[in-house]
């Protein structure tokens, strides 16, 4: 904790808290040779170097200095001590410009200028080849004049580990502004991903709540990945058309932000030329007392090179919430993908492949002499082929994606005998799947 007054290398004197994450805490501050307000936002080194997130935090530190522009917060200058790293913000006075559509949703002129400043700085940042991968309510801060100032620009690392802490705390934590291609981890474009985002952002502000909600992940995952929302009547007829061309789940034919910024919903009222900003240098590099990129983890480099090393083994380059799961031996995700007691459905995690998932559940189905009435993709329907008291048991197999090591496979009894299904279940499936389950959801283990 900083000390209200305490003073950093003669140049910032701190403030109050302004808000706190896993890796950092915000704290308001004042220069004390210009005056100006500043946020300073502190890691500690240590935290950062556990997670081996330190060549990537070094190397978005070295793209900040790319970064200029009136609608993304400026990092300003990076210092650190031995066990700190203290990133110097421009300060936005305004705070989260969600706490505005907490009120309620704003009107359609007011969101356009919003949206206006968050695209032109997207635009902007990817014109840089800086992806934000993280858009989101709490990124978006005004200053005192009401100008939208995106946070954490081109800082993923930080942001990333920031959202697995959020997600790890909540343990439901909603991907709720995430592109589909993200949550399925199939490789993505950081600028339709975060176009997607944007289109999240868009919906919100002009409605007031998610276009994607549900208490079950799966549930909402599923909602994400085929962009199923409705549009209040309000909407009007180019805000809907605008909102499709940003929501379509293929990122290959989602519109681009250019074409966004060409559509006459975008243009209405746009001043091109945004106020000059401040020319306030970022000061990574110059100052006797900064410290460039390279040099942030200079002082406890060596001690922790061996937990580097064996980070680097294991984890995989981009951390989600999913991955986190998956790092958590034994971890019940009972709350994330609730049975809701359906006894005919029945859920397991496997960090095995999807082709050795499915190639375990054909083995079992050729055990039980049960048919394969159709396999596509991660569904696969099995079919006993005598009838039973109750008719031909039918059995539905279906297979998540979570991250290329994680699934969720989901068995559920869609035809037949409850009590024929619960014994082929224990007797035969069950200890024929030990080899590929991780954890079977909803039970004690
Ligand atoms: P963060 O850890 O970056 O998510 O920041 C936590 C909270 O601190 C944010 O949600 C904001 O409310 C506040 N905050 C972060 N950066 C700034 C800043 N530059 N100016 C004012 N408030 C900030």
């Amino acid at each position: 904790m900083e000390k209200r007054g305490s003073v950093l290398m003669q140049k910032y004197e701190f403030g109050r808290l302004l808000g706190q994450g896993n890796f950092a805490k915000v704290y308001h501050a004042r220069d004390l040779k210009t005056g100006d307000n500043v946020a300073i936002k502190v890691f500690d080194k240590e935290k950062v170097l556990k997670v081996g997130l330190v060549d990537q935090t070094k190397r978005e530190i070295s793209i900040m200095k790319l970064v200029k522009h009136p609608n993304v917060l400026q990092l300003y200058e990076v210092l650190a001590t031995k066990t700190k790293i203290y990133f110097i913000i421009e300060y936005a006075k305004g705070g989260e410009l969600f706490n505005k559509v907490a009120k309620g949703r704003i009107h359609e002129d007011i969101a356009r200028k919003y949206v206006q400043q968050l695209i032109s700085a997207v635009d902007y940042c990817h014109s840089k080849g800086v992806y934000h991968r993280d858009l989101k309510p709490e990124n978006l801060l005004l200053d005192e004049n009401g100008v939208l100032k995106v946070a954490d620009f081109g800082l993923s690392a930080l942001v990333e580990s920031h959202h697995q802490e959020s997600m790890l705390s909540t343990v439901c934590g909603t991907p709720a502004y995430v592109a589909p291609e993200v949550i399925s981890r199939r490789g993505y474009d950081g600028a339709k991903s975060d176009l997607w985002s944007c289109g999240v952002i868009l919906y919100v502000l002009l409605s007031g709540h998610l276009p994607f909600y549900d208490l079950n992940l799966m549930a909402l995952y599923k909602k994400i990945g085929k962009a199923k929302y409705k549009c209040p009547n309000w909407f009007s007829f180019e805000s809907r058309r605008l909102i499709a061309k940003i929501l379509d789940p293929n990122p290959h034919t989602r519109i681009s932000t250019t074409k966004v910024m060409e559509s006459s919903w975008f243009k209405k009222g746009f001043n091109s030329k945004p106020d000059k900003m401040e020319n306030r240098l970022i000061n990574v590099a110059s100052s006797s007392s900064s410290v460039d990129s390279d040099n942030v983890f200079g002082v406890c480099e060596n001690q922790s090179s061996d937990v580097e090393e064996n980070q680097a083994l294991v984890k995989p380059t981009y951390l989600n919430a999913f991955d986190i799961i998956s790092l958590s031996a034994g971890l019940d995700l009972t709350g994330l993908f609730a049975n809701n007691g359906d006894e005919d459905n029945v859920k397991f995690t496997s960090m095995n492949s999807a082709s050795s998932i499915m190639s375990t559940l054909e083995d079992i189905a050729r055990v039980l002499k049960m048919t394969i009435a159709k396999k596509d993709g991660g569904l696969l329907k099995l079919e006993r082929s005598k009838e039973g008291r109750k008719g031909q048991l039918s059995i539905d197999v279906e297979i998540f994606e979570f991250t290329e090591s994680f699934y969720l496979v989901e068995m559920k009894k869609l035809c037949g005998d409850t009590l024929e299904y619960q014994k082929i279940l224990k007797e035969d499936i069950r200890p024929n799947l030990k080899a590929i389950v991780w954890v079977w959801q909803g039970e004690k283990q």
